[in-house]
């Protein structure tokens, strides 16, 4: 039996597992992001205290971001200049891969729950797929042939623009783009606008007409450069179930019969579609990425 590591590092959590396969955890530990000095000798503490036990095949890591995904660089692997204070050019690969000396998967962690989802939930059976998060930020994961895109970069699709409703007075809230789809989307924008937090608007408040608007946008913008087969739309807010009807009919007029496909044309029902693993998904991907560093096949669809 093969043991994995894997780990989550995100904005106000750590989660580091040791584990066999998607239902078969064997050990995991939390702890609260704090800086990088503190949190990689944490990390690197638990995976090895494992692999000295039993050996770890490989690590895969599901990271916030942004970060440095080309592997041509002397920086590959760590979080690339951020806002989050401490965090920016932290090495997070190089320190575990010298620790551990095995294979490190690395990605970002939208990517990495849409490659867990992919495998083993919404997107099972199929090649390519869009995964978003619509929570504290907006990211969107882009796979296709089964491996995440990466070009210079990872997409950061959070930031795509979209046009507002003429009726929104809400100027958005993105520090870079005001009203970037994250300004005018995410929960935060939802909860600045209205002045309550996203989960107490009643189902039939007018914010959700903008939500599922807004999202219906970003939805048909990557239908347009992406042509994925599914899309997935998680993160806190999508908890708002209510939003997918709502999303799938603004998508049809919007795209006004432009995109002739039956997967869109008669089956949106099934295209586009809430997550199947929760909050599994990220630690799952984590563990496609080590199957995958490791070379092992049957992480490949
Ligand atoms: P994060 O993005 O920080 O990882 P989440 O995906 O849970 O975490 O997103 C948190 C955001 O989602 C907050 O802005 C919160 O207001 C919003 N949110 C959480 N739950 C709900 C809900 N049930 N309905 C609407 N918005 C929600
Ligand atoms: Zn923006």
């Amino acid at each position: 039996m093969t043991l994995y590591g894997v780990v989550e590092t995100g904005g106000t959590k750590m989660v580091c597992a040791i584990v066999a396969g998607p239902d078969d955890v064997r050990d995991e530990v939390r702890f609260p992001t704090t800086t990088p000095e503190d949190n990689i000798p944490q990390i690197i503490a638990f995976l090895q205290r494992h692999h000295q036990q039993s050996p770890l095949a490989a690590v895969g890591i599901g990271s916030f971001g942004p970060i440095v995904l080309d592997r041509s660089l002397s920086n590959y692997g760590s979080v690339a200049p951020t806002t989050k204070p401490g965090w920016s050019n932290a090495q997070v690969v190089a320190p575990i891969r010298a620790a551990l000396t095995i294979p490190v998967g690395f990605d970002l962690d939208v990517t990495t729950a849409g490659l867990g989802e992919l495998m083993w939930g919404a997107g099972k059976g199929l090649n390519h797929v869009v995964y978003y998060t619509v929570g504290t930020g907006i990211g969107a994961g882009v796979i296709t042939n089964g491996q995440p895109i990466a070009c210079l970069a990872h997409p950061e699709a959070g930031h795509q623009r979209i046009s507002r409703l003429p009726e929104d007075t809400f100027p958005g809230n993105c520090s870079f783009h005001v009203d970037c789809l994250e300004g005018m989307a995410a929960g935060p924008a939802i909860e600045k606008r209205w002045g309550v937090k996203a989960h107490l608007l009643p189902p039939d408040h007018i914010a959700w007409r903008f939500q599922a608007d807004y999202l219906a946008q970003a939805v048909m913008n990557t239908i347009l450069f992406v042509s994925p087969q599914r899309i997935i739309l998680g993160g806190g807010v999508m908890d708002q179930e209510h939003l997918f009807p709502m999303i799938r009919t603004r998508v049809l007029e919007r795209l006004n019969g432009y995109i002739n496909l039956e997967p869109i044309t008669h089956h949106i029902d099934e295209f586009i579609v809430p997550p199947a693993l929760g909050n599994r998904a990220g630690m799952l991907g984590a563990l496609v990425l080590a199957m995958r560093a490791a070379g092992h096949a049957s992480a490949e669809v």
